[in-house]
């Protein structure tokens, strides 16, 4: 029986024979208070959870679902408190709210109902528990809008609770929703906070600036739908709260400022309004703990390689493609050998968006390039940053006050590790060295001219990815070791201070003269009992008398009930138990105030100087917050060169034109994989394309397009990924897997896979290439990447080859972005002979006499043939299958290249598509659908039959 020993719970609810008992009573009121919690219950020892919230419960936690009646109407399911934590942090991270309904009282104390109360309400995005993955921000999102078309405006605000940091964007115009879009597909809040209104209707979909962009401005419909659909929790707030009136001053009230000119927010109100809302939202759910919550930045948008949500999940940067996989095959984890947390968020940061500016993408590589060369001054500052923890977070434990005396002590052991860093960061020379170290303010100064000296000034590229870029560490007047804070603690605090303040002695001798004086007072009390009992039992003559102390009965003598007929007139019996009898004395009455009064005053003031301790501490965020940020960017390009170093890797040509080139190239992860499996070696290849832009632009020599194909398994999207993925790493200032590289700055990655099926979010596959494609056309630029593997699968053979060649004219004719396209429709391979800046690349295999070997070389030309049917036969399909399969191909392939040779001869442009995608008899057939038999005189109806009969004769 679960409730054995706690009749707490018998009296409560057997006490009302009615459906409602009292604690049901108090259970029904929080639930109403909270409707969109789960609401846990204390009944006793255990956390419990009624009906709905109870069946969720069950199923999420795995718990056996009970139920409180004998008809079993009232389901139910509990957790033991003390283990509440890790089953409350297991429904957050599933996205659920949740309220804690405490027990007010002590039950011991009292005879009646015991008050129960919510006391907490813990929701995804304000979740802070030690558990939080390091190398991933918890973002608590809130998304503002207002103006509808042209004149939208969609404010976001995300802030890390965890770690005090806070940013706020906003995009503007017709794209505004698909640009929140891909910003929210790479945050991946825990939670967002939308306004009641754009939340219902945005469930019924008919929120009109939601739902009006489809189609609209050449917007892909239904993107806002489907940023939030991404985040798994959504809370709704009141709308008023997402009014200028109210939000803007509680947002300026909670960082203390009277203006928010200053961070940037100027001009920018529903930015500001998203973020006063989440700071209402906070105020409401949290108690206290909001300290450090003093500053947001405001960064735009058009900074950084624009990734958007479907390429960052296509290319696996932080998050495998399939959830469940492993994650391996990210390209975060294959770079990540960062040795702080604040460097692994950061890296995941960058990848996410790396530097599109030529400057800044140069000065990491310098960095970089530094470090690698030198063994020694590379190795030193890794092993400077050993053992560095997140302070950021630490911090943010102390602001919510969560952070007992061990926590502390650990910030201070990060703390004492930074002035080593700063010394060894200190031995490198390059640029980006220095200004991280602090070494030459006026260098630095140097570098951005005229920018403001304050704050203010930051560039957003380094708030969007938190690298303090050369332009905007003006600020800086050197690498901020803290030493001063190091010192503040440890003078403070003990060695190895107890986990609470409970037993005292957290707080070293000598801090305070007042607790050093009670201490002594403590000691000698304590000494005096000692004496006591030693005095007692020679009185006495029993041997086992003892002095102990409990917190209920204080001090107290106890004697077995065997002696108890010894003890003296003078003893006064407290409490009888079942083999001992316990008493005091007015001597031991006396000792004991005096020690416990000493014991109290003490523990208050090892309190107050911790809390002034916190205070200190917490005036200090800001310094930390930029240590922090430095540290993260020194371990970044600290990691960057040891992967260089280790794995040969070079450093990319970054350049200001339309190339892309890398010469023996591999993809990283794959490559890395295999090495791993010890299976066999990547076979490396090579690229050229450029960009072209435009007919004024001069000659650019290079083809734009590169169509791919090969066999099923040839390697064409390993080969495509690749070429984004080094992309990718030489923009974050990476080197890369390749004999040499030569880039033209890229603006945008796109990255469509074609049938990636979607079922489960209730579009057809093909409605969602189609999606993604019309987002491609309708935003690149020349400067773009653009990687189409396998477009136009998911329809009808002709409809597919048709839009994909369309597709393909489009990016040659109108978009001239860099674009690699993988296909299994080998008529676009004749696309060549039509369009100047394409060119044919092929993945070659080798039929050999057990069938075709890859050998994922990629070279020029066509395939000279499909091999879907060798594919087939190595997977298994029966011999007769085959067999037949060649027939009906031979046959086909027989056809068209009549037709297509025919049309091409011909040279009719829109013509040959027709006559290219469709089957013999169907323009015959279209064209007899056409005549109007009721207008058509005898002899026209001949001619035309004539006419058909000719065509026919042609075409066979
Ligand atoms: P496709 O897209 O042509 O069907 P994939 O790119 O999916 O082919 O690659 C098929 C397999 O071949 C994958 O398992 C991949 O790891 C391997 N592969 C691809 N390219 C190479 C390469 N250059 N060297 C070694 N193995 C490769
Ligand atoms: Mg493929």
């Amino acid at each position: 029986m679960r409730y054995s020993g706690d009749s707490a719970m018998a009296k409560e609810t057997t006490s009302d024979t009615g459906a409602q008992t009292p604690v049901m009573r108090q259970y029904f009121a929080a639930k109403q208070a909270h409707p969109d919690c789960l609401m846990m219950c204390r009944i006793g020892d255990f956390y419990e959870l009624f009906y709905e919230d109870a069946i969720v419960a069950s199923r999420e936690l795995q718990l056996t679902l009970t139920a409180r009646d004998r008809e079993k109407k009232q389901p139910m399911c509990g957790v033991p408190y003390h283990a509440a934590e890790q089953y409350i942090q297991r429904l957050l991270r599933k996205g659920y709210r949740v309220a804690l309904c405490d027990q007010m009282e002590d039950p011991k104390l009292t005879k009646k109902i015991v008050r129960r109360e919510v006391t907490r309400v813990l929701t995804p995005g304000t979740a802070v528990d030690a558990s939080l993955g390091a190398e991933q921000s918890n973002w608590l999102a809130s998304v503002a809008a207002s103006g509808a078309g042209a004149e939208t405006r969609v404010g976001l605000a995300l802030l890390d609770l965890s770690t005090g940091e806070f940013r706020a964007t906003e995009f503007a115009g017709a794209t505004a929703w698909a640009q929140l879009t891909d910003e929210l597909g790479q945050a991946r809040p825990a939670e967002l906070l939308v306004a009641e209104s754009g939340l219902a209707g945005m469930r019924e979909g008919r929120q009109p600036t939601l739902s009006d962009r489809a189609g609209k401005d050449g917007a892909p419909g239904s993107v806002g739908e489907e940023a939030f659909e991404g985040v798994r929790t959504k809370t709704a707030l009141e709308d008023w709260v997402f009014t200028a009136e109210y939000a803007v001053p509680l947002l300026r009230r909670q960082l203390g400022v009277l203006s928010l000119e200053g961070m940037g927010l100027g001009g920018h109100e529903t930015a500001a309004v998203a973020a006063g809302a989440l700071v209402h939202y906070l105020q409401k759910t949290m108690q206290g703990g909001l300290e450090h919550i003093d500053a947001i930045r405001f960064h735009a948008h058009d900074e950084g390689l624009t990734l958007d949500a479907v390429s960052v999940r296509n290319l696996e940067l932080v998050e495998p493609l399939f959830s469940g996989e492993s994650a391996q095959t990210t390209l975060f984890h294959t770079l990540d050998a960062c040795m702080t947390p604040m460097g692994k968020r950061l890296l995941r940061a960058t990848l996410l968006r790396p530097a599109a500016e030529l400057g800044e993408i140069e000065s990491r590589l310098d960095a970089v390039g530094e470090a690698v060369g030198d063994l020694r001054g590379r190795e030193g500052v890794r092993r400077a940053m050993n053992g560095l923890l997140d302070m950021e977070r630490l911090l943010g434990r102390v602001a919510l006050d969560s952070a007992g005396p061990r926590e502390v002590m650990a910030l201070a052991g990060t703390l004492g590790c930074l002035p080593g860093l700063r010394d060894a960061v200190g031995k490198f020379k390059a640029k980006r060295w220095t200004e991280l170290s602090g070494g030459d303010p006026s260098q630095v100064s140097e570098s951005r001219p005229g920018a403001p000296s304050s704050e203010v000034g930051q560039s957003s590229a380094e708030i969007s990815t938190g690298f303090s870029t050369g332009r905007s560490t003006g600020i800086c007047t050197g690498f901020d070791a803290m030493e001063d804070l190091h010192d503040l603690i440890v003078k403070a605090i003990v060695e190895e201070p107890p986990v609470s303040f409970a037993e005292g002695g957290v707080i070293r001798a000598g801090v305070d003269a007042e607790l050093d004086e009670l201490r002594e007072l403590g000691r000698s009390g304590r000494q005096a009992l000692a004496g006591i009992e030693e005095r007692e039992r020679q009185r006495t003559g029993i041997g086992s008398l003892k002095v102990r102390f409990n917190s209920v009965f204080g001090y107290y003598l106890e004697v077995t009930k065997a002696n108890s007929r010894s003890v003296p007139e003078d003893y006064e019996r407290k409490q009888t138990l079942v083999n001992a009898e316990r008493f005091t004395t007015p001597e031991l009455k006396e000792y004991e105030t005096k020690i416990l009064t000493a014991q109290e005053r003490s523990g208050e003031i090892e309190r107050r100087i911790f809390a002034e301790l916190r205070r200190q501490l917490l005036d200090a965020a800001g310094r930390m917050r930029e240590t922090a940020r430095r540290v993260a960017e020194i371990d970044l390009l600290a990691c960057f060169a040891h992967l260089a170093a280790l794995r040969g890797w070079v450093r990319p040509e970054v350049e200001e034109s339309g190339v892309l080139e890398f010469v023996a190239g591999r993809h990283p992860v794959v490559e890395r994989r295999m090495e791993e499996a010890g299976g066999g070696r990547f076979v490396p290849n090579s690229i050229s394309l450029e960009g072209w832009f435009g007919k004024d632009s001069g000659e650019s020599s290079g083809a734009s397009i590169a169509l791919i194909t090969g066999p099923n398994m040839g390697g064409k999207s390993t080969y495509l990924r690749q070429a984004a993925l080094l992309v990718v790493m030489a923009q974050s200032g990476c080197f890369v897997p390749a004999e040499r590289m030569r880039l033209g700055l890229v603006d945008r990655i796109y990255t469509r896979i074609g049938a990636s099926d979607n079922v489960a979010r209730g579009r057809s596959t093909f409605m969602v290439e189609m999606t993604e494609t019309a987002a491609i056309l309708n935003t690149a630029t020349a400067r773009s990447l653009v990687l189409l593997d396998e477009m136009g699968r998911g329809t009808a053979t002709y409809d597919g080859l048709s839009l994909t060649w369309a597709t393909v004219e489009y990016l040659h004719e109108k978009i001239g972005a860099r674009t690699l396209f993988a296909t299994h429709y080998h008529e676009l391979t004749l696309l060549e002979e039509r369009l100047a800046r394409l060119k044919n690349l092929r993945v070659t295999a080798k039929e050999t006499a057990g069938g075709i070997v890859f050998l994922h070389t990629v070279e020029a030309g066509a395939a000279n043939k499909s091999y879907g049917i060798e594919v087939a036969r190595l997977a298994g399909l029966p011999g007769a299958v085959i067999v037949r399969a060649r027939e009906v191909l031979k046959l086909h392939e027989r056809a068209e290249t009549q037709q297509v040779g025919a049309a091409l001869a011909r040279g009719v442009g829109e013509a040959m598509q027709m006559t290219m995608f469709t089957p013999l008899s169907q323009k015959i057939v279209d064209r007899l659908a056409e005549v109007d038999l009721d207008g058509l005189t005898p002899r026209e109806a001949l001619n035309l039959l004539a006419e058909l009969q000719r065509e026919l004769g042609a075409g066979s």
